[in-house]
Parts: C-alpha cells; sequence; structure tokens
C-alpha cells in the first residue's frame, strides 16, 4: 500500500483536470481526495503501489487537452486507515498564492457535436460548453473559479444541468459556465433604434440574413463586441472599411470550417492543429490565388488573418452565413474594443445595421489573439484570447511588481509569488477609451488576484498615457515607480521568457522608443545584464522632420536619412514625386533650421526610409505598413547580394548607412526591380546583426522589438548568427513587439534595487 500527497500545477483549473483525477483514482481502486487550490489542484491517493505508479503515469500522459500539468511534486505520506472512496472536495476560499486563472477556450469537438445533432438537448444552443472548453477568463469575477463568482451566477441550473453538473462521470462535472436552453443566456437580434427582431434561434437565423444582405453585424462575441460583414462582397467590406475609418489595414476573416478555410489560404499541417486547438487564435497564413474573399479583405496583402468560430455562437453563424466573414473588432479605428451593452450600442450603433445580443454579461475585454506560425515556430502578434492571463515562473524573488507597458499593443504585466501575469492585449492608448480601459485593467488585476504592488515600473516616455498613471498610482500608494528604457524592457522580456542568465546581446529592433540619452532609439544592439544593460551599438541618428508626424509618413523619415547620410542636395529625382508643391522645400527648411526634427536610431524608421526610396511605399495607411510591404517586396525576389554599412567602433559600434543608402539609389537608377532592392535590404539587415553580435562577443542574441515581427528579416538574422556560432532566441510565448514591454519591465523592476 502507499499514500502520495500530490500537488499539480500548471492549466489544472476549468479545464476537467478534477474529474479526470476522479476517473484515473476510481479506475485503479485508489482512495483519497482532490481539490482546487489558488496556485493549482492539491490531491492524495491510496492503493495498491501499482495502482499509485500508474496513477501517476496517467496524469502524465492521458490528460485530455487544454489541461496540462507544468508542476507535479509528489511526497510519500502515511496510509491512512480505514479510507473508502475517493471524493472531490470543495475549494477553499481565502488563500491567496499563485491563483491559476484558466482562459477561454474554443468549444471541444463533443459539444460541437451536441450542437449539431438534431434531438440533444443543446441541438443548435450558442451557449454550450463543458469543462474542456467554453468561456473562462471573460466571465469569472473572483478566484476561486467557481460559478457563483462568475456572470453565470444569474442563471441557476435547470434540474438536467445540475445532474451533469454534480456527475463525476460527467464531461460537465463542475463546469462552471454550463448552461441548455433551459436555464442559460439566450439570443436577441436587435436593430440600431433598439427594437427587438427577433429572439433565440430565430434571431441567429435572422443574423445571417443580415450579413447575407451586405449589411454589418455587431455581435456580442465571447470576450467583446466584434464587427462582422460578408466577406465576399467587395462591397460590404468597403463599407466596414468606410464606417470604421480603417483605410487600408487587413481585416480577419473567420471561416465556417477548416475545407473553405484552405479554399482561401494554403495551410500547413501545424497551421491546420493550431487552428482547431482550444485556443483558436487568428493565425497569419498565405493567400491562395482565387477564392472568394475580397480583396478589399487585405489590399495588396499576400497574406490573410484567418481563424476558425471558437464558440457555438460563431460556429451557428457561420452556418447560417455559409461563407467566410469579416469579423473585426468592435471599435473605430484606435479605439479598444467595446464589451458592456450600453457602451457598445453607443458606440458601434453609427458603424453596425443590427446587433446579435445575448445576456451574459462580458467581465473583462478579450480580444482575439493573433499569431503567426513560421517553420521554426510561433510568433505573437497580439496575445489575448486562449492565452491571457496564464502565467510565466519568475526565478527573481521580491515584492510585487505592476509595471504599465508602453503606449500601443498596450498590456500590464504583475509579478507576485514567482510568476508574471501579462494582461491581454488592450489596444492602443491614444484615445480616452484606451486610457480608461488601461486604469480598469490595472484595477482588475489587482483585485483578481488580490495583490498590492510594492514597485510600479513604466516606460522613460514622459507622455504615454501608461506613464502618467503610473506617476499618479506611485504618488497615491507611496511606493516606488522605476523608470525603465524601452528597449532594455524589449530585451529583459525575451531574456526571461527564456530564462536566461549572465550578459546577454539584445538585438532591439523597433519602432521608437525614448532612449537613455533623450533621442529616439529604436536600432539598438544592448548588452542587458540583470536590471542594468550597455549600449554597444546603434545605427547613427537621422532626423525626423515633424516628429511624430513621421512615423505616419515614410516619406518624412526618408527625407531626413538622406539630409543626415548623404548631404542637402542628395535628393533623387524619383523621389521628388512623392511630393506635393512646396512640401519637399518644407521639409528641407525645417531641417537646415533643426526645426522639430528629434534624432533617431531607429531601424523602424529606416524600414520606411528604404520602402519609400525604394519606391515601395511613401505613405503609410496603417503601423508598419510600409516595413510590410518592403517585406512583401523582398519575399517575392531571390537572394541578391547585400548593400554595404560603414561602421565606427570604439567603446559603441555604431552603423552608418550612408553606403546603404547611397547602392541602393544607384539600384533604384539603374532601374532594378523594387523587390531586389528590398531583399538587398534585407540581406545588409542580416550583416547588421552579424556585425553587432561580433562586436559584443557574446554567445546568447536575442531578438526582440516590432521589426522582429518581419518574418523574413527574422529568418535571415537567425540563418546568419546561427551559421556564425551565436545562439539566437526569439519571443515563443509573448508578441516581439511592444505587447511584451510590460512583461520586461516587471522583469527589470524585480531586479533593480
Ligand atoms: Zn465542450
Ligand atoms: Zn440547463
Ligand atoms: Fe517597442
Amino acid at each position: 500500500m502507499a499514500r502520495l500527497h500530490i500537488t499539480a500545477e500548471g492549466i489544472v483549473q476549468g479545464v476537467g483536470f478534477r474529474p479526470s483525477v476522479y476517473r484515473f483514482a476510481v479506475a485503479r481502486g485508489l482512495t483519497g481526495w482532490v481539490r482546487n487550490r489558488p496556485e493549482g489542484v492539491e490531491l492524495e491517493i491510496q492503493g495498491p503501489e501499482a495502482g499509485t505508479a500508474d496513477f501517476l503515469r496517467a496524469l502524465r500522459t492521458e490528460l485530455p487537452p487544454p489541461a496540462r500539468v507544468d508542476h507535479l511534486e509528489v511526497l510519500v505520506l502515511p496510509e491512512v486507515p480505514g479510507e473508502r472512496a475517493f471524493e472531490i472536495l470543495a475549494s477553499g476560499a481565502g488563500q491567496d498564492v499563485r491563483p491559476v486563472v484558466p482562459p477561454d477556450l474554443a468549444t471541444c469537438p463533443a459539444c460541437a457535436h451536441e450542437v449539431a445533432t438534431p434531438g440533444e438537448r443543446r441541438h443548435r444552443y450558442p451557449f454550450t460548453n463543458c469543462t474542456y472548453c467554453g468561456p473562462r477568463y471573460t466571465i469569472i469575477e473572483g478566484l476561486p473559479y467557481d460559478r457563483s463568482r462568475t456572470s453565470m451566477s444569474g442563471f441557476p441550473l435547470c434540474p438536467d444541468c445540475a445532474r451533469e453538473y454534480g456527475d463525476p462521470l460527467d464531461r460537465r462535472f463542475h463546469a462552471q459556465p454550463v448552461a441548455c436552453p433551459v436555464c442559460g443566456p439566450h439570443l436577441r437580434l436587435v436593430a440600431v433604434d433598439g427594437t427587438l427582431q427577433a429572439e433565440r434561434d430565430a434571431a441567429l437565423l435572422g443574423a445571417g440574413a443580415v450579413l447575407k444582405r451586405g449589411e454589418i453585424l455587431a455581435l456580442k462575441g465571447l470576450g467583446g463586441y466584434q464587427l462582422l460583414v460578408d466577406a465576399t462582397s467587395a462591397a460590404a467590406v468597403q463599407r466596414l472599411r468606410t464606417r470604421k475609418r480603417r483605410e487600408e489595414k487587413p481585416f480577419a476573416v473567420l471561416f465556417p470550417d477548416l475545407e473553405t478555410l484552405r479554399v482561401a489560404c494554403a495551410v500547413e499541417e501545424a497551421e491546420a492543429a493550431l487552428l482547431q486547438s482550444p485556443e483558436a487564435p487568428i493565425l497569419v497564413l498565405r493567400r491562395r490565388p482565387g477564392g472568394r474573399v475580397a480583396e478589399g479583405v487585405a489590399p495588396g496583402n499576400p497574406r490573410l488573418g484567418a481563424f476558425l468560430p471558437y464558440t457555438p455562437l460563431h460556429r451557428l453563424l457561420l452556418e447560417a452565413v455559409g461563407g467566410p466573414v469579416v469579423c473585426t473588432s468592435g471599435n473605430l479605428s484606435d479605439e479598444p474594443m467595446a464589451f458592456r451593452d450600453d457602451e457598445a450600442r453607443t458606440r458601434l450603433g453609427g458603424l453596425a445595421d443590427a446587433f446579435l445580443v445575448h445576456d451574459r454579461p462580458i467581465v473583462r475585454p478579450v480580444d482575439d489573439s493573433v499569431l503567426r506560425l513560421d517553420r521554426d515556430g510561433p510568433t505573437f502578434l497580439r496575445r489575448a484570447r486562449g492565452y491571457a492571463p496564464l502565467a510565466m515562473p519568475l526565478p527573481l524573488e521580491g515584492p510585487p511588481i505592476l509595471a504599465f507597458g508602453a503606449h500601443q499593443k498596450a498590456t500590464v504585466a504583475l509579478a507576485f509569488g514567482g510568476q508574471v501575469v501579462l494582461s491581454q492585449h488592450l489596444g492602443d492608448l491614444t484615445s480616452v477609451e484606451g486610457a480608461e480601459l488601461l486604469a480598469a485593467t490595472v484595477a482588475d488585476l489587482l483585485a483578481f488576484f488580490r495583490v498590492r504592488p510594492e514597485r510600479l515600473a513604466c516606460d522613460l516616455h514622459p507622455d504615454y498615457a501608461s506613464t502618467r498613471l503610473a506617476e499618479r498610482l506611485a504618488a497615491e500608494w507611496s511606493v516606488p515607480l522605476v523608470r525603465v528604457q524601452h528597449h532594455h524592457a524589449h530585451g529583459a522580456a525575451c531574456i526571461a521568457e527564456h530564462g536566461l542568465r549572465g550578459p546577454v546581446l539584445a538585438l532591439a529592433w523597433d519602432g521608437t522608443g525614448l532612449g537613455s540619452d533623450g533621442t529616439l532609439w529604436g536600432g539598438e544592439a544592448l548588452v542587458v545584464e540583470g536590471a542594468s544593460f550597455r549600449r554597444v551599438g546603434h545605427l547613427q541618428p537621422f532626423p525626423l522632420p515633424g516628429g511624430e508626424a513621421a512615423v505616419r509618413e515614410p516619406r518624412r523619415s526618408a527625407v531626413g536619412l538622406l539630409w543626415a547620410a548623404l548631404g542637402p542636395d542628395a535628393m533623387p529625382e524619383p523621389f521628388r514625386a512623392a511630393f506635393g508643391d512646396g512640401e519637399l522645400d518644407l521639409l528641407q527648411t525645417m531641417l537646415a533650421r533643426g526645426l522639430n526634427c528629434p534624432q533617431t536610431s531607429s531601424l523602424g524608421r529606416l524600414f520606411d526610409a528604404v520602402a519609400a526610396l525604394a519606391g515601395v511605399r511613401t505613405q503609410r495607411g496603417f503601423e508598419g505598413q510600409a516595413a510590410l510591404a518592403l517585406e512583401f517586396a523582398a519575399e517575392r525576389a531571390a537572394p541578391d547580394g547585400t548593400y554595404p554599412w560603414a561602421f565606427a567602433d570604439g567603446a559603441v559600434c555604431v552603423a552608418d548607412p550612408a553606403p546603404l543608402l547611397a547602392a541602393l539609389l544607384r539600384d533604384r537608377e539603374a532601374g532594378l526591380e523594387p523587390g531586389i532592392l528590398a531583399r538587398r535590404f534585407h540581406a545588409a539587415l542580416a550583416d547588421l546583426a552579424l556585425a553587432w553580435a561580433r562586436f559584443a562577443g557574446l554567445r546568447d542574441v536575442v531578438l526582440t522589438g516590432g521589426c522582429f515581427q518581419n518574418a523574413l528579416l527574422t529568418a535571415l538574422v537567425t540563418e546568419r548568427l546561427t551559421a556564425a556560432g551565436f545562439r539566437i532566441y526569439r519571443h515563443r510565448r509573448f508578441p516581439p513587439n511592444d505587447g511584451s514591454i510590460a512583461l520586461g519591465q516587471a522583469c527589470v523592476a524585480a531586479g533593480s534595487r
């Protein structure tokens, strides 16, 4: 006989873990108990040694996804005489270390089957879920995770649901959001003026008809409101663009099923698996020629963000439409997504033609996650549904820390008890609503995890809404505020993700972030060691005429770069055409007088300048568009040479792009394809990475910053450095962009005194 005490950490709550444990134990004739703890699950088993050993094996290998044990601790205990059964004990409230919060999970195959099967009591019921799937983070008000602390508390279980909930052998045993047509939430189709048009299944079918007519539907989804429109109708897509004030930024497309998706996009096996996983993110895929998706969905873009229905509601709606629909966050461009009913009605009233809503409150907004799967692994572009708020272990012990992130792709991070929780993607903080969402998310995280931060961290930039909130709260709570340089935070995030120690070279290639010297950084080689860093390389700074305006106009970066690198008179003829009368003179006057021309070493701005000078893109419609256009152009071209740099090394290796620029302009003059120019530029950046890596002389190199969303650049740099013997680390579980800044800030603040 043996008795074991086991604690399991990982994804073990709200995913059918305890029922699995129950089944494993009963099947092996073991006695004991299992219960949820804030930090995971705790259990004891007792029985013959062969049985307990086999139980442990089952726990490691037979858990149904998405349950996952990251850490298992087993203690041998003295036998408890007289124990007769295996029991599931109630979870005790009150303890407050290491709570594990499950993310929202896409509909499991068993639930999908039930919803599709006539005669089942949940046939066509849009809120069907079980222990393996359904809403979690979007409905949980507090911990431990129990129905009474979710937004399902207002829906008392009917006898049938109660029976399933209480039966350890049922798939819905202790499924907190369990519901059925008798006791659960219901749909309503509402006109823009608020009149009720249909309810329940008729509402669903009516919404399908709205979409088929080419109109815009506002859908109350899982983590917020979404705007939907027929993706095969160019006119409908254009109407959505006009109303949403979103000119060219690509929309994601929701497909009814994998077969339909495969018609529009090329899908590798691993991609198909991820699309159908419990996380069910938006995946950026290669678009196939032809297909029914309107060009205006992602103009001039060889890729398409595609995903599959992840709730029965989306599934049934897409079935009613019978084809792909654009499915985008319910907001005006740059504002956060609406998730409260009253707020959605006001904010989306002018955008949508009808609302499909329901009566299950959304506790917090959680947007769809966006990923790309490259040959060597995933790259997160936006981390939210399915992933947030899963924690990352943090080796540093210390006081609880709250980090406020940057300004775009905002997130906040909370480090406590040996782990760090990164919030879901919150979007841009430029709007009033964005800043309010940041403050609300901070309050939510602190209340949720019951943590009082003893140290705060923010960016160096004084004007970010995140910095201002951090300053206000630091004063209010009388706690110290650590200001972390933007690219230091980028590097620290990637270092923490891989648990690296000792000095590491961070290639932080980015848009712009405020540097320690007051200039705008972004093409940086930093040696990061814990809470400190040394700048060992950077691009030769160049002026940005108009400052922030240059971020929206690649041609401004080009003028500034030409001015600095080749002198005031170097203005290639074809490039002049990118300017209207007097525009160029004005910029050159600004440069000559140094008016509103901040200096930058940003690689993102170098990308913009090269895109403009290569004739790829002079104006920008959305953030990163010029760089994307340059990447796509380079991808279409074969490898064909590179461009030279001039290096000035002293204590710092400064890379001057003047020779690169001169060679690029010669190529343009010689009439070479823009794709060849773009490809050579990418190759030159791989050369730059290698030069800086050799200069720093450290084996471990992390790639971080928004530029490493570029698949080609990342692949070329990785190849080049790996071949030279460096070990390359990339962001795998968090985005390389500013979405990880809060994470990096928390890590730096944890290590600083
Ligand atoms: Zn299910
Ligand atoms: Zn029910
Ligand atoms: Fe950044």
